[in-house]
């Protein structure tokens, strides 16, 4: 006999490395190579021991209010958290308590089946077809809730509002959580549905447009009722997520929206521009709308690809998986790793 019968095991999602050594170019995380908006110096220095000695806001009001103002919606319509990690796994938890399957598809971001394993949420996977691309009619079956990324993660295909709304209206009886991480990279986001249908969820990050992966701010939008649904399930666990110095740096980075557009645009132009280079060397590509490409070579092996890339210090993600283990994930560092991924890249390929 031991306690071990009664433990909840599970099998972890692993995230990407995160090399201590310098020197390395890091394109595996899909982080930005840009320094968040410059306002967060200022920030950082005003920071009094209040910050560290007392309890921060539960209700996170000043952030709460400044996302609602952005995206011009009310403020009971938005729920903060920890990163988009934490809002996703709390509206999980919420929204998805049925006997019948959670569905996503088979491909795409790998945390949404290690939550659904941890909170004993049973789900089923629907094949994307051999384009990646999402078959909406195979969601037209009995679930318990949808998870679709838009743009998906790794393959960064973007799928039009229109063809997200034919699967939220036809699922009426469940909560569809649009996971929108890399929507700010050239996608049009499925926000203005959310008066339109009560069953939607839309969940935004700061970590990868907002550069501040480091810093951990997620928030999600929906209607008023589900947010409070969400929202009492999270004080139900942790009512003080986010910190005060958090709060105050993501305050700062929504009042510099020219910084902000400025960085996106040249994430946008610097993955056409590798891109482009990527194909001259036999490197077939799937149109990504994300911050990262998601490549696959005519000839060499991924998995030879991406040792051959460590050796030179240049960190991509490899997933030795079904279906994707000839591909690798480039995450879109500046126009100088990228040349450097390139020459490295004609050296290998
Ligand atoms: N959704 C997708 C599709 C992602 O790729 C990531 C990044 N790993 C996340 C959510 C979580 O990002 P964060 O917790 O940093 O907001």
């Amino acid at each position: 006999m031991s306690y071990e019968a009664n433990v909840r095991r599970v099998t972890p999602y692993v995230p990407g490395e995160q090399p201590k050594e310098k020197n390395i170019i890091k394109l595996n995380t899909n982080e930005n190579p840009y320094p968040p908006a410059p306002g967060w110096r200022e920030i950082v220095n005003t920071i009094d021991e209040d910050a560290f000695r007392k309890y921060p806001d539960p209700l996170i009001t000043d952030l709460t209010h400044a996302i609602a103002a952005y995206h011009k919606v009310d403020i009971d319509k938005v729920f903060v958290g920890i990163g988009s990690d934490d809002v996703l796994a709390t509206a999980i938890l919420t929204l998805f308590n049925s006997e019948k399957p959670v569905i996503f598809p088979d491909i795409t971001y790998s945390f949404y089946d290690v939550w659904a394993d941890v909170f004993r949420i049973p789900y089923k996977t629907i094949p994307l077809d051999e384009n990646f691309r999402i078959k909406a009619e195979d969601y037209n079956i009995p679930n318990g809730g949808i998870v679709i990324a838009n743009p998906n993660a790794p393959t960064g295909i973007l799928e039009s509002v229109d063809f997200i709304e034919g699967i939220i209206k036809a699922n009426p009886d469940s909560a569809v959580i649009v996971d929108e991480a890399y929507i700010d990279f050239g996608g049009e986001s499925c926000l203005p549905l959310i008066d339109k249908y009560e069953n939607l969820l839309v969940v935004r990050t700061f970590s990868k447009s907002r550069c501040m992966a480091g810093l951990r701010i997620g928030y999600a939008i929906g209607n008023v009722k589900m947010i409070k649904f969400i929202s009492d399930v999270k004080f139900s666990i942790n009512s003080y997520t986010l910190n005060t110095p958090t709060i105050a740096l993501g305050l700062a980075s929504l009042r510099d929206n020219e910084y902000f557009e400025e960085c996106c645009q040249r994430v946008i132009a610097t993955r056409e521009r590798a891109e482009e280079q990527l194909i001259k060397l036999g490197f077939t590509s799937t149109n990504s709308y994300a911050n990262f490409l998601f490549v696959s070579h005519k000839e060499k092996k991924a998995e030879y690809i991406f040792e051959e890339l460590k050796k030179r210090k240049i960190y991509v993600r490899y997933f030795k998986k079904p279906r994707i283990d000839n591909y690798l994930r480039i995450s879109i560092g500046t126009d100088d790793e990228m040349e450097k991924l390139v020459e490295a890249l004609k050296e290998i390929v």
